[in-house]
């Protein structure tokens, strides 16, 4: 059975020793599972609201571990950043999916999770550029998603890193909203295009009244910013009226799609597998 809430990793056995060895198990592993090419990346579809278009795919990194099986990020990425193994995995990650992205319709765009641990990184931005000129998508196709604390680190470092991507066309979403700072007046100081809201907010819109304020208000927020409002996890039709009926643009969730390996479509043209 899986524990939850210790960490930001699963945990299959409440004991901490074998927390401890797990996390350690991982840390051993990430290495030489990197060198082997064990990282695959699944898409999942982000649908335009009022139309039902597929606008763009958000890449979401996969270890098939040739023992173990399928490890989810959230078992490694952590272990990722305390080691610094999250920047030849993170720079992976973005060169993957901008390169996948030339195999996706041209009016798609690829979202890339980026660690707060990559995104302060020295050369971020001339990582960026250099993978955007090697595999010649427009900077338009990339959206980077970003947590508010990678934000928060260093705003002025941040601010003007946002104002750099920005500038070369790229489009950034703020990921999870919601769920980290209150203080809401960074967002004056950076250039972003989206605002993304968390999936906890999503799953509780139905029953709790507060969530679906909650909703609300960060949908009348970036309307005032002048920014889009993603949704995601959705998994009910209902969850998709009410976003709907609360002015959010974008969704994203099981009910429209789960994230798939990229596959050969009947068109010849390669898009993921839906559902
Ligand atoms: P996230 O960025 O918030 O991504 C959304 C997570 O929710 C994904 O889990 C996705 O598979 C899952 N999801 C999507 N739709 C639904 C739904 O309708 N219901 C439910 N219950 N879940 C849904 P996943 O793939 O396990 O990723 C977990 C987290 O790991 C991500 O959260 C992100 O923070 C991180 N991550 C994933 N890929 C990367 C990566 O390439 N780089 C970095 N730095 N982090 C990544
Ligand atoms: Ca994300
Ligand atoms: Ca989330
Ligand atoms: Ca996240």
């Amino acid at each position: 059975a899986r524990a939850s809430g210790i960490g930001d990793w699963a945990v299959f056995q409440p004991e901490m020793g074998r927390v401890a060895d797990h996390r350690q198990w991982v840390e051993s592993e990430l290495h030489v599972a990197f060198e082997r090419g064990d990282f695959d990346l699944h898409y999942q579809p982000q649908l335009d609201l009022p139309t039902g278009r597929v606008v763009g795919y958000e890449a979401l990194i996969r270890w098939h571990h040739p023992e173990r099986g399928t490890i989810p990020p959230g078992e490694f990425i952590s272990v990722a950043e305390e080691t610094g193994m999250i920047a030849p995995i993170g720079e992976w990650v973005l060169r993957k999916a901008c390169t996948d992205a030339r195999l996706l319709p041209e009016d798609c765009f690829v979202a890339v999770n980026i660690s707060p641990v990559q995104f302060m990184t020295r050369d971020f931005v001339g990582i960026v550029e250099r993978i955007i000129k090697e595999t010649g998508i427009a900077p338009k196709r990339l959206e980077l998603e970003l947590t508010e604390s990678a934000m928060m680190q260093d705003r002025d470092r941040a601010a003007q890193i946002l104002k750099q991507l920005t500038a070369m066309g790229i489009s950034v979403a703020v990921d999870d909203f919601g769920t980290g700072y209150s203080n809401l007046a960074y967002l004056i100081d950076f250039s972003f295009h989206k605002l993304k809201i968390d999936r906890s907010f999503v799953s509780r819109m139905e029953t709790d009244s507060n969530s679906g304020a909650v909703v609300s208000t960060i949908v009348g927020l970036s309307r005032a910013l002048g920014v889009r409002t993603i949704a995601e996890g959705v998994e009910t039709e209902n969850q998709a009226t009410l976003l709907r009926a609360a002015g959010c643009q974008v969704v994203q969730g099981y009910f429209f799609g789960r994230p798939a390996p990229l596959v050969l479509g009947d068109a010849g043209l390669v898009v993921p597998a839906d559902r």
